[in-house]
């Protein structure tokens, strides 16, 4: 049986002690330890799997931050009081109002300590619109930053330690492709420039691969994870691997420490200014999945398989609240096509913003009807499978589009250019047909409603408008949409076959729904009184979002600004030493 969640223990004798204990290297905990240790504490970070990165290896690594300075420096307008206004519009109320604002005011200087101290880098996007782009406050530039690409040799041996990103984000079996390389890498025989830019990063691939076993110029959430591991490396921050928190230790103000479980060993630490969860929330806990998400949906996560909802558990039993009607449906969600690996196994592809928006393509659920704006942002495509399920099924939700579209723009995981279709339709990850109807019948989808939805989404094409989900009308939708195509980039007439069916259903990237806390990253008792010495960041902490989804970055930004007010605040803030009782030290 699970040793977490035993009711915690009172204090009676440490194997260590430090400052601050965190538990987790996702960036939370990552940028927690980093920055606690930088303000003069001696921390101590666990991880539970041999692994850092957690979820945040996989991710895009965006980070939502209105106002920020690498984007103002880089000529773009954005202001926190813009990101206030798009927030009030989103959120709206009071709901989390100090948290907000406390995250607003923050989340700034968060990244302006990280890239003046540390090697953690961001570069700003520029043109990446917010996920509500017709909102008041939203802006179409600026808000979001990147980590800038990191090389894993500064790692040395410890790249290993890096978690990779998922198998269908990297090419030849390892090598890591960003957004900026798909074009150059698809029109490598195109120009010049762009075939000896592509060959210099097989050149590269090829030589790490003599070395290490996957490509060591990473990027997106894989480089912010590098940054950060490095920069706890350069600052002599040490990490316990295999080592999860298992049980909080009581004493008369609060948390005492905490119990490390490493192999065989238990080892209890005393933690004098604070005790971090940063386990990243719930994704891989069943019965978290059950209470706090809509259902029935089938169990598919995106998340860390080591996320399994210790730091909730260890929290909540030590009386901490859990607010989920403040987390809409308890996590953050996109679309997923279930691919079939080489080796036999499954795996899951995200359909954030490759394919979805793009003319000539719509979604259906088994009746045949259209039920969203297929350019909607990820988290909000699936909040409208969920709504529709309720009336009609669409879970699964199926994209449909002609073979063409495939070849041209990709689906999922086949990669644009991609000219034959065959194993991927051998395994099942899609399937075609010469007619809509007979697709339609392969489906289980009603043919009649297949065949109305795409006569009258053909219709909108041609004039323009999409009056039923309004496809192309905000910016988000344009810009992953194709600007080439007229007079709507969003929408293009489906009529030639063959024709291709791919199933999407629901998973999640992030657990919204969490420990309640102030805006210090305190956890909260369910007298809404904080904890003294228990801190939680990341997906542990409750998403100040409110079940919303704002742009690019929505977790991680949250993530990097509470880890950096709760390190600040247990250097700073933490009540003196002298309070606490005197504690026997094991050595
Ligand atoms: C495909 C994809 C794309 C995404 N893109 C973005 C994006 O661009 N922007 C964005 O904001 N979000 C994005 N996300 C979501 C984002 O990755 C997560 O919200 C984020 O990683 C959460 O950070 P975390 O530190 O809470 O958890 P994680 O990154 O999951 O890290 C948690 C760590 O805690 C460890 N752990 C678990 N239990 C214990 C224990 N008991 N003791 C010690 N350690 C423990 C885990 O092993 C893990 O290493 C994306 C997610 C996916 C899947």
């Amino acid at each position: 049986m699970s040793a977490i969640g035993k009711q915690p223990v009172s204090v009676e004798t440490f194997d260590r002690e430090v400052d601050y204990l965190v538990a987790g290297a996702g960036p939370g905990g990552m940028t927690t330890a980093l920055v606690g240790k930088l303000e003069g504490m001696d921390v101590l970070l666990c991880e539970k799997s041999d692994q850092i990165g957690g979820t945040a290896a996989t991710s895009a690594g965006s980070l939502w931050i209105p106002g920020n300075s690498q984007s103002r420096d880089a000529g773009f307008d954005d202001t926190v009081e813009q990101g206030e206004i798009y927030m009030d519009a989103l959120v709206g109320g009071e709901t989390n109002r100090t948290l907000r604002t406390a995250y607003l005011q923050t989340g700034p200087e968060a990244i302006d300590y990280l890239m003046a101290r540390t090697d953690v880098q961001f570069i700003p996007c520029g043109l990446h619109p917010d996920y509500q782009s017709n909102r008041p406050g939203a802006a179409k530039a600026g808000r979001a930053i990147v980590p800038k690409g990191f090389d894993g040799r500064l790692l040395g041996k410890d790249f290993e330690r890096v978690r990779p990103p998922i198998a269908e984000f990297m090419v030849f079996g390892g090598m890591m492709v960003g957004k900026d390389d798909i074009p150059r890498l698809l029109g490598r025989f195109k120009t010049v420039g762009n075939f000896i830019y592509s060959a210099k990063l097989f050149a590269r691939y090829l030589k790490d691969r003599m070395s290490f076993t996957r490509g060591t110029r990473v990027v997106m959430g894989n480089a912010l994870v590098a940054r950060l591991f490095y920069s706890l490396r350069k600052a002599n921050v040490p990490i316990l691997f295999g080592a999860r928190i298992i049980e909080l230790i009581k004493d008369e103000t609060g948390v005492a420490g905490a119990v490390i479980e490493q192999g065989s060993m238990k080892i209890r630490v005393r933690a004098r200014k604070g005790v971090v969860l940063a386990t990243g929330g719930y994704g891989h806990n069943k019965e978290f999945r059950e209470e706090f998400m809509p259902q029935p949906i089938p169990y598919l996560s995106l998340a860390a398989g080591t996320d399994t909802g210790d730091g909730m558990s260890i929290g909540k039993q030590f009386g901490a609240r859990i607010a989920p009607e403040e987390h809409g449906s308890g996590a953050f969600w996109t679309p997923v096509s279930i691919t079939r690996r080489k080796d036999g196994s499954k795996g899951l592809f995200p359909h954030l913003s490759l394919d979805r928006a793009k003319p000539g393509l719509i979604a259906v659920n088994k009746a045949g009807r259209r039920f969203v704006n297929e350019g909607a942002s990820y988290h909000d495509f699936v909040e409208a499978m969920f709504e529709t399920n309720k009336l009609s099924p669409t879970i699964p939700a199926y994209l449909i589009c002609e073979t063409a579209f495939v070849r041209k723009y990709g689906l999922g995981a086949i990669h644009p250019g991609t000219r034959d279709l065959s194993s991927f339709e051998a395994s099942g990850y899609i399937t075609m047909a010469p007619t809509l109807r007979q697709l339609a019948s392969k489906m289980g989808i009603d043919p009649q409603g297949l065949d109305a939805s795409v006569a009258r989404h053909n219709g909108f094409a041609v004039t323009g408008p999409d009056l039923d989900f309004g496809k192309g009308d905000t910016e988000l939708n344009r810009f992953n949409g194709d600007a080439r195509n007229k007079p709507n980039p969003c929408l293009a007439p489906i009529m030639s076959g063959p024709f291709c069916a791919m199933e999407v259903w629901p998973a999640e990237i992030a657990s919204s729904t969490g420990l309640s806390t102030d805006e210090n990253a305190r956890v909260l008792n369910t007298e809404g009184q904080p904890i003294g010495g228990l801190y939680a960041c990341g997906n542990d902490m409750a998403s100040i979002m409110a079940g919303t989804y704002p742009g690019p970055g929505t977790t991680l930004g949250p993530a990097i600004t509470f880890g950096y007010r709760a390190a600040l605040h247990a250097a700073h803030s933490g009540p003196p030493d002298a309070e606490r009782p005197k504690l026997k030290i094991v050595s």
